[in-house]
């Protein structure tokens, strides 16, 4: 997890380049960097040794700031690869003693992101921006980062990966503008809007026409999405020790706030169980999420679904709040006095209900609801014929999801119902990849 990537302070001028040659090469091969004879030689400025050599390397500390405060903008923080093809070799050299010197252990307690040190006991604002952009152009993705007093897991918390989805963003800013950095333990990270183009536009989609939330953990050298992804996962992500990607409802759905995470997986299972008294669904997920590719690098993940997108509806960021901040007391971060409620049962299964006929769709029935086979959802009006036809409850469960009133066409998914089948379930519902269920 520890792959923090540093940035080249600007203050490393062509005027120290010969001492990075001539004082590296000896820190790579191990031997010993300093002997009085080989100091008397040199150029006074040459007597800096690897200590002070290493502070020039070092990332900037980041200012610490009151989150409740009204700020500013964050500066742009260039974000780049570690080494680009045409990096200078003296940086490579760099690069190579930085990550060679035997003396580690005094950075392993440093969090750095972003090319900045964040101090333990403060909070602050960085920005991240993929070289995808045109550079004039860009407009840095804001990031939020609070280092608690004591050391601990990191948890990150990204939003609007789709652009439209916008509970997620108030969720996050609610959970962490309600931090006291003293009294946290560990860190919290959070993307309020992973995916600015899409926001802007209020669409799901990248400027492309992508859905990022299909590329992760993206390449370096793919489409635009896939660089986006692969540059966002390398910068943050790698960062957490678990990740909880927020997202709604998509096409004119609303979603009952719920987990989405693949309860096959101890950790994501157990991680679950901390954000108590809300609906688990057994959702393996599919290549290219973000939540998906978390877990197949050992990060923990689930997907908060909640409510619809283009909306912000206060009940259920409330419900998403309350469940982050269980989470928080749960994994030893932050203690509020809770009163902890019966969990929510876990729907291994799941299953849509869909529409037969086209028309005007009218629900009878509300998200969270308990239906029963036979029960009457809602009605579908043919706006010409005049024709009504009701749609019928066809399981028994509970409508985790549903479509909002609209004109819907044959075959559409229009109830979303979670089944509370045995756990043994998970070993026959391999995946339930590809139905409308894992949009997210
Ligand atoms: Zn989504």
């Amino acid at each position: 997890m520890k792959s923090s990537i540093r940035r080249r302070s600007p203050t490393i001028t062509g005027s120290l380049l010969f001492i990075l040659l001539t004082t590296s090469n000896a820190a790579v091969t191990g031997l010993p960097t300093k002997s009085p004879a080989s100091d008397a030689q040199k150029p006074q400025a040459a007597s800096l040794d690897q200590t002070e050599l290493a502070k020039l390397d070092e990332p900037v500390v980041a200012p610490n700031l009151d989150l409740k405060q009204v700020a500013p903008l964050p500066l742009p923080s260039h974000s780049a690869e570690p080494l680009a093809e045409d990096a200078d070799p003296a940086d490579t050299v760099q690069q190579a003693t930085t990550e060679t010197a035997p003396n580690q252990s005094a950075d392993e307690d440093k969090l750095i992101i972003l090319g900045s040190e964040i101090a333990p006991g403060t909070a602050t604002r960085l920005a991240w921006s993929t070289d995808g952009n045109i550079a004039g152009l860009t407009t840095p993705t804001p990031v939020l980062v609070i280092r608690g007093m004591k050391p601990g897991k990191t948890m990150c918390m990204t939003a609007a990966v789709h652009g439209d989805e916008l509970n997620g963003i108030e969720i996050v800013r609610r959970v962490m503008y309600d931090i006291d950095p003293e009294d946290l333990t560990g860190n919290i990270i959070g993307i309020p809007i992973v995916n600015l183009q899409g926001f802007q536009r209020g669409s799901r989609y990248l400027s492309d026409r992508r859905d990022l939330n299909r590329f992760f953990p993206g390449e370096s050298n793919g489409s635009l999405a896939s660089r986006i992804a692969h540059s966002l996962f390398n910068e943050v992500i790698v960062h957490c020790d678990f990740l909880i990607d927020m997202h709604t409802g998509s096409l004119r759905r609303t979603n009952m706030p719920q987990l989405r995470a693949d309860m096959r997986n101890e950790e994501v299972a157990e991680l679950t169980e901390g954000f108590g008294k809300i609906a688990v669904i057994h959702s393996v997920g599919s290549p290219g999420m973000l939540r998906y590719a978390a877990v197949a690098n050992g990060i923990p993940a689930a997907t908060l679904e909640v409510g619809e997108s283009l909306r912000i509806q206060d009940d259920q960021i409330e419900t998403g709040v309350s469940s982050v901040n269980r989470l928080l007391e749960r994994e030893g971060m932050y203690s509020r006095l809770f009163t902890w409620g019966d969990p929510e049962p876990v729907y291994y299964k799941s299953s849509w209900i869909r529409a037969e006929r086209g028309g005007i769709l009218f629900s009878q029935r509300e998200v969270g609801d308990m239906i029963e086979v036979d029960d009457v959802l809602g009605a579908i009006t043919d706006p010409i014929t005049n024709e009504t036809s009701n749609i019928l409850a066809t399981i028994t469960g509970r409508i985790i999801g549903m479509a909002v009133d609209q004109f819907v066409m044959p075959g559409y998914g229009c109830y979303h119902i979670g089944i509370e089948a045995s756990e043994e379930v998970l070993a026959d519902v391999e995946s339930t990849a590809g139905t409308e269920s894992d949009v997210e």
